[in-house]
């Protein structure tokens, strides 16, 4: 990737201002945090920050662009964890915050269409208001948007049942980076007929365009549900318990690990908090079940927790009693990124492997850890039922931020070595963004990176769409 700046003429700038408006030109303090971002890696900088009202501004504005060859990053809810949000050049900063109209809800058709800078709380609670369920839950759901989580392909913690963002989206609205407007909002469930264009820009990173509408997949909403807490000696014993819970009562929808050390940091630095178990054993799982019938869950759950722990697959569990308590277990599994905010440097991983394959790459990657750095304090935590682990290390108590910038070079390759050896992917959920596109050109297939840039340089030849991020064409 060049670091090469850009500097748009100021004519530019003044039309792209006109077309959007007063309302539209964001200064000042609410310019400031669209150019921070949550781990504070990437400052933002920008030639403009603008928030268009409706599709046809942005066209005009992204026809602007292409004209004068200006490039646009595209922001969100701004809460992606790899940078891709930030303009760091002087990009045009173009948010989707004002398209942020719910259009229409169709419960006979199990869909809703909605505009991308609706958040994904509003979208839960539009569905919910219909008595339907849009399934896509992740920490940061009152704050980032349908096009980030589009654009992001986000995964969470319901993948296990409803699948990650790429399975719910029935269609997309997007502006091409010519300034074109695809209205690709079918709701079709079949559609036959060639490449399945959105695809493209789900994960896409806003390199393709930008994503101003989506017709998203509902489904009935659960009768019942419940959430359970469990104690565990090792992965291997999770994997096993997974299985078995699949073959059980209901669908299992969430299935997450937690280590010993990730739930003890969340009970450190989040007020509020307390261990659910007494029981302090080096492995926890959190797992939900849902049914579609009433009563269907409570007594075959206990009764396949108590065979568990018969058969020595599980050292204890609790069932959450109510609601309140459920949510407490949730706030446990949510508050791990705020919990390590405190803990000084981190090299963070959040990396897939097949799921069988996740205990002997936490065994591996453990090992090649504490190799290449010591005292690592490792703390692994994820959705385990889909194979999605994230791996963060901590700076070592007393090990110097330059001492520990050299390891984390260390640590990454010894990490994604041992991903490599497991056909794992270094991105499972977060993308790729500024973060990791040197990487991924190194650790894709060379016919993949060779794909990727044909597709972009197809719809973007002048690499106007989000430069830097995701995929290097410069
Ligand atoms: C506390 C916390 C918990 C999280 N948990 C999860 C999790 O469980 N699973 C998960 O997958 N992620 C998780 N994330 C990461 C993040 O929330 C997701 O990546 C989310 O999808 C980003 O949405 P956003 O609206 O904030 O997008 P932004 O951060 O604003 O943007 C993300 C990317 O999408 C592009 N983009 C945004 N909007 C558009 C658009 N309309 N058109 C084209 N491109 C666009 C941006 O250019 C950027 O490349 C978490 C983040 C935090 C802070």
């Amino acid at each position: 990737m060049t670091n090469r700046s850009f500097s748009p003429a100021a004519d530019t700038l003044d039309e792209i201002a006109r077309i959007v408006g007063d309302k539209g030109v964001i200064k000042g303090d609410d310019a400031a945090p669209m150019l921070t971002e949550w781990r504070n890696r990437w400052p933002g900088d920008a030639s403009l920050i603008i928030a268009p009202a409706n599709v046809e501004e942005v066209a005009a504005v992204v026809k602007v662009c292409a004209h004068t060859k200006t490039p646009i990053t595209p922001q969100g809810g701004n809460t992606g964890l790899v940078g891709g949000q930030m303009p760091t050049r002087g990009e045009v900063l173009v948010s989707m915050r004002r398209l942020n109209r719910i259009r229409d809800v169709s419960p006979l058709d199990n869909s809703m269409t909605l505009e991308a800078g609706v958040t994904l709380a509003a979208a839960q609670e539009a569905a919910e208001k219909s008595d339907r369920l849009f399934p896509l839950s992740i920490g940061s759901e009152g704050t980032c948007q349908i096009g980030g989580v589009i654009s992001t392909n986000a995964g969470g913690v319901n993948v296990l049942r409803y699948g990650n963002t790429r399975d719910l989206v029935l269609g997309l609205e997007a502006v091409l980076p010519n300034g074109e407007i695809w209205n690709g909002l079918k709701r079709l469930r079949k559609d036959n007929t060639g490449y399945d264009l959105k695809q493209l820009f789900i994960g896409g990173e806003g390199t393709l365009g930008l994503v101003t509408a989506a017709s998203l997949k509902l489904y009935p909403r659960p009768i019942e549900q419940l959430t359970a807490f469990v104690a565990l000696a090792s992965p291997e014993k999770a994997l096993q318990l997974l299985s078995l819970a699949q073959a059980g009562p209901g669908d299992v929808t969430s299935f997450e690990l937690i280590s010993r050390d990730a739930l003890a940091l969340v009970l450190k630095n989040i007020p509020q908090t307390r261990a659910p178990l007494a029981d302090d054993p080096p492995w926890y799982v959190l797992v939900e079940f849902s049914s579609g019938e009433k009563n269907a869950l409570g007594g075959p759950v206990e009764t396949m927790f108590a065979h568990a722990l018969d058969d020595e697959l599980i050292t204890d569990a609790t069932i959450a009693q109510n609601e309140r308590e459920a949510h407490d277990f949730w706030r446990l599994r949510h508050s791990m990124s705020e919990a390590m905010r405190s803990e000084g440097a981190q090299a963070k991983f959040d990396v897939s492997t097949p799921v069988a394959s996740v205990p002997a790459f936490l065994a591996d990657a453990d090992k090649a850890v504490n190799a290449a750095c010591d005292n690592a304090r490792i703390i692994a935590f994820g959705h385990m039922g889909d194979g999605n682990i994230h791996y963060d290390i901590l700076q070592p108590d007393g090990m110097s931020l330059n001492d520990f910038d050299d390891a984390r070079r260390r640590i990454e390759d010894a990490v994604y070595d041992v991903i490599a050896k497991y056909d794992g992917s270094i991105s499972a959920e977060h993308g790729v963004g500024i973060m990791k596109a040197g990487e991924i050109a190194l650790r894709k297939q060379p016919a993949e990176i060779a794909m990727m840039r044909a597709i972009k340089r197809a719809l973007d030849p002048d690499n106007i769409m989000n430069p830097g991020k995701l995929v290097d064409t410069e």
